[in-house]
């Protein structure tokens, strides 16, 4: 259950990003944030200790902070985006210089591909930008495994009376 519930969130969040692991070493969001506007930063679990230490750093208008009680807050703002996410589509608690990142796991892992959901449209875990034809197909595949997905979770939902059962 764990990992279908981070599969849906994955999914809604379409979301955010790949920059630090492993083979995705060569992944620059940099390359293509102009043109993908970081469509990767819709609504993402934020860490409690990020989101305390970075109030100051909060975009657009917040409507609602909800406590998960597992460690990270799941923040509805206006837009729909990720709180962290700027009008130009970058994240402003991006490590710079060699700080700490204090991110969400799914952030930092966002493009390495290990999972289809944790997968960018826009580049290959190796730095590659997509043409405009594999974008789109890997677009469609995406859509088709989050609707997937969420069908599951609300079968899972509906067997279990309304309640989600967590383990
Ligand atoms: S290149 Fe991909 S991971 Fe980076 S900001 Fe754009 S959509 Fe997100
Ligand atoms: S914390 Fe940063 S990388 Fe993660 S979703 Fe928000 S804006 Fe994107």
């Amino acid at each position: 259950m764990h990992e279908l519930i981070e599969q849906v969130k994955l999914g809604e969040l379409g979301r955010d990003f790949l920059r630090s692991q492993g083979p995705k070493s060569a992944f620059d969001c940099g390359q293509c944030i102009s043109r993908c506007k970081g469509e990767c930063c819709g609504p993402c679990p934020i860490p409690k200790d990020t989101w305390a230490r970075h109030q100051g750093d909060v975009q657009g208008e917040v409507k609602d902070v909800i406590d998960d009680g597992a460690g990270f807050v799941h923040v509805v703002t206006t837009t729909g985006n990720c709180a962290f996410k700027s009008p130009e589509g970058r994240c402003v608690i991006y490590p710079q210089d060699g700080a700490p990142d204090e991110r969400a796991d799914v952030c930092r892992r966002f493009g390495d591909e290990s999972h289809p959901m944790l997968t960018c449209r826009w580049q290959d875990k190796h730095g590659r930008v997509r043409p405009r034809d594999e974008r789109r197909r890997l677009g469609r595949k995406l859509v088709k495994i989050q609707n997937r997905t969420l069908a599951r979770l609300r079968e899972e939902v509906a067997h279990s009376g309304g309640i989600l059962p967590l383990d």
